[in-house]
């Protein structure tokens, strides 16, 4: 690699053109695009008989099982659908706890009597063997008993995935071992879902809503990503290995003039967004917003909302569609919570809500007093359980790479308080205190189940960008969440801990309502947890140093890193909750403890060797370069005689004094790195090792690489640098 590869990266961009899709464009109609690769309610009322149809819409409604019998005619219409659509292959496809999916294919092909047949049997169908023995598990799993097993789940509907030369049909499936341990991220999820909708359904039972039979979650997870150029990512190893640039200079301009927010977008850019969207409807994504972010090179696509476990196998295939489609555009897209120091950082706002099977959103404020009751105590419930366990739920976003975007210089504190907004917040106040207070209309004490709530225009909810748990209108907006992180984990917490207030509510409620009305009842429950909990909600700026004293004042957690967080992950605490709602076992939490540490740690280690391996390969031979260069232009000066040669003789100190800084800083990084690896100890111990000896070290070895940078003559730099990657395409 060389300057020469850089420079013929930037030129190749001048010939670069935006791409046309295989189709065109004007040929296709989005609703007939629209779920064309989903076998969905259509293909499945048109293919099987009427019994069957309405057999498997009541175990996808309820979750249940599948009968052998309706799970072979399931199978059948499901194989002649994708046979027809050209697929010849299926496969299970899951959620182990890498974060990533996971797909091993099997033809449909058979053979009898030496003739080749096609076969979908249900069994196939339901449940797969794969050899999964090089998954993560925690210790759940010995390899002598490596078998996992995956599951079909019928809620999340089968769809094909179109590659180049083929189609294969895929069955969103659990994974767990084969002494039911769960080995995935589905299988708590949909725990998790199940204890919030039995403690929900209860709790509007005895607010008097019986039809209500099941409530599910909603999620639409809106997400944030960088585009940099091919040619660019190929010269930057460290984007290759970690996913993000381990040095380089800041540019004169970042995103301080606020040019790129909502820009036009660009055409290279637009072009691979619409290609992007074809495939995502074609998979049955409803992705429906896109546009420029906050930094240069960085952009958003949000979808419409949906049932949570299918938003988020939406969301696993939206960042798989952005990665592969981005190659073909000739970018390469980053996911990463922190490609670039000194710009934005990307998140995945996990938008979150809870609906019923009758079609009600229990987090919509209403136009009766009977549903602002219901609304004002799922809000409680909500509140509650954030000032409850923010532990667990910071935990949920705690990773490596989120450490950049959360509790950092550059990034919003990680302390979980709630954003309402003004109006609701004094609502709140107005019900924990029983007297009047604020202006005009709502100069009246909030009476639940009699009064209603002042109207909340949507648009006022929105405005505070700084909070990482903010009610926007009708949800929660979650903004902590990690744009490379599955939505899983904060699902799994935010459902288990709102399942734990929800329940609490209903008992409380049901007690009190023995000795007075239900209204009665439900205001003073609701009055008692706002007052022990209202300490939790927080309008003012984020990212102000004021709050972080206010909130160490009201005794809220501020867990700053990674190995902080995950500290508090398998308590007594956060085990006997998982345990009561049946989300996850103490086995199951303490083996997720040690992923999770695990996880960063190898995150860590893989960016100290990058960061080793780029500062003394490249970075450092570019710099002695220099400065022989420099010193023998000195040295000729001096010897013809030139007399005042003290600006020159002080850059080649300067210089030379920063190639010393690297030597040292490479050398320190070396030794804590070597001593990490052969370090003994928990995995806290060990996670707690790399944060406080291998991060410093890496930043000494990057402030003295982005030092060179600004020295060394351009025509040597070998590695794209940022106003390259960041502003150019
Ligand atoms: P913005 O935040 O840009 O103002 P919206 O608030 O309309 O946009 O929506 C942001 C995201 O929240 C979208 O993905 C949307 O589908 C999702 N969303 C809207 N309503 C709900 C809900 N009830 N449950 C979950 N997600 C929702
Ligand atoms: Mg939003």
């Amino acid at each position: 690699m060389s300057a020469s590869a850089r420079r013929a990266a930037v030129q190749s961009i001048l010939s670069k053109k935006p791409v046309r899709s295989a189709t065109s464009y004007e040929q296709e109609r989005i609703h007939e695009l629209f779920g064309m690769n989903v076998f969905g309610d259509s293909e499945m009322r048109a293919r099987l008989p009427e019994s069957a149809y309405k057999a498997l819409r009541s175990c996808m409604e309820h979750g249940t099982e599948l009968d052998p019998t309706l799970a072979d005619q399931v199978a059948t219409a499901m194989k002649e659908w994708a046979v027809g659509r050209g697929a010849t292959h299926f496969t299970h496809w899951f959620l182990p706890m890498t974060g990533l999916t996971a797909e091993k294919h099997d033809s449909f092909l058979n053979m009898a009597d030496g003739r080749m047949l096609l076969e979908f049997s249900g069994k196939q169908l339901v449940k797969g063997e794969p050899d999964a023995s090089s998954f993560p598990s925690g210790g759940l799993r010995a390899t002598f008993e490596a078998r996992g097993y995956t599951a079909w789940d019928p809620t999340s509907p089968a769809f094909i995935r179109e590659t180049q030369n083929g189609a294969t049909l895929c069955i969103p499936t659990a994974f767990c071992s084969w002494t039911g341990e769960a080995l995935d991220k589905r299988t708590p999820l949909l725990r998790s879902m199940e204890a919030l909708s039995k403690q929900a359904v209860r709790l509007l039972h005895i607010l008097g809503e019986k039809e209500v039979r099941s409530v599910f979650t909603t999620l639409g997870a809106e997400q944030e990503y960088f585009l940099v150029d091919r040619g660019f990512y190929q010269l930057r190893p460290d984007l290759i290995a970690c996913g993000r640039t381990l040095l380089g200079a800041r540019p004169p301009k970042g995103q301080e003039l606020e040019d790129h927010y909502f820009g036009a977008i660009s055409p290279r850019v637009i072009a691979f967004m619409q290609d992007c969207e074809r495939e995502l409807w074609k998979l049955g994504v409803p992705a429906k917003t896109r546009h420029n972010e906050v930094a240069p090179s960085q952009y958003e696509l949000a979808p419409v909302f949906e049932r949570t476990t299918v938003a988020m196998d939406h969301n696993m295939l939206t960042m798989e569609v952005l990665r592969q489609v981005a190659q073909k555009h000739g970018f390469v897209c980053l996911l990463h919570e922190k490609p670039y120091a000194g710009v934005n950082g990307s998140g995945k706002h996990n938008n979150w809500s809870m609906a019923t099977d009758t079609g009600e959103n229990l987090l919509e404020p209403g136009r009766t007093p009977g549903e602002n009751l219901r609304f004002m105590v799922f809000l409680t419930a909500v509140i509650r359980a954030v000032d409850t366990f923010p532990e667990l739920l910071r935990t949920s976003i705690a990773f490596a790479g989120n450490d950049h975007r959360l509790g950092a210089n550059e990034a919003p504190p990680a302390i979980l308080s709630i954003y309402l907004g003004d109006q609701l917040t004094e609502v709140v106040e107005n019900l924990i205190s029983g007297t009047p207070r604020g202006e005009g209309a709502r100069k009246t004490t909030m009476t639940l189940g009699v009064n209603t709530l002042p109207p909340l225009p949507r648009d006022a909810t929105d405005r505070n960008r700084t909070s990482p748990f903010a009610f926007t209108g009708n949800k929660f907006e979650f903004r902590a969440v990690g744009a490379s992180q599955s939505i899983a984990n904060p699902n799994i917490a935010l459902n288990t801990i709102v399942a734990d207030s929800v329940a609490w509510l209903a008992d409380e409620i049901e007690k009190h309502a023995r000795t007075m009305s239900l209204d009665a009842a439900v205001q003073t429950v609701v009055q008692t947890a706002l007052k022990k909990h209202a300490r939790v909600i927080f309008n003012g700026n984020g990212y102000s140093a004021e709050w972080h004293a206010e909130a160490e004042r009201r005794g809220l957690p501020n867990l700053r890193n990674t190995v902080d967080a995950l500290a508090h992950y398998a308590t007594e605490k956060h085990v006997v909750l998982f345990e009561r709602f049946g989300v996850l076992t103490r086995k199951e939490v303490e083996s997720r403890g040690h992923i999770a540490f695990e996880g960063y740690v190898k995150a860590i280690a893989i960016e100290a060797q990058s960061l080793i391996g780029l500062a003394a390969t490249h970075v450092l031979p570019v710099a002695l370069n220099h400065q022989e260069r420099l010193a023998s232009s000195v040295s000729a000066a001096r010897q013809a005689g030139v007399s005042d040669l003290r600006a020159q003789e002080k850059l080649l100190a300067t210089l030379s004094g920063r190639v010393n800084q690297l030597l040292t800083a490479i050398e320190a990084l070396q030794a804590a790195s070597d001593k990490a690896e052969t370090h003994h100890g928990s995995h806290k111990d060990h996670a707690t090792f790399y944060r406080d000896q291998v991060i410093p070290a890496m930043s000494q070895v990057r402030q003295a690489c982005d030092a060179l940078e600004l020295l060394v003559d351009d025509d040597l730099w070998p590695l794209p640098k940022y106003r390259e990657m960041l502003f150019i395409h």
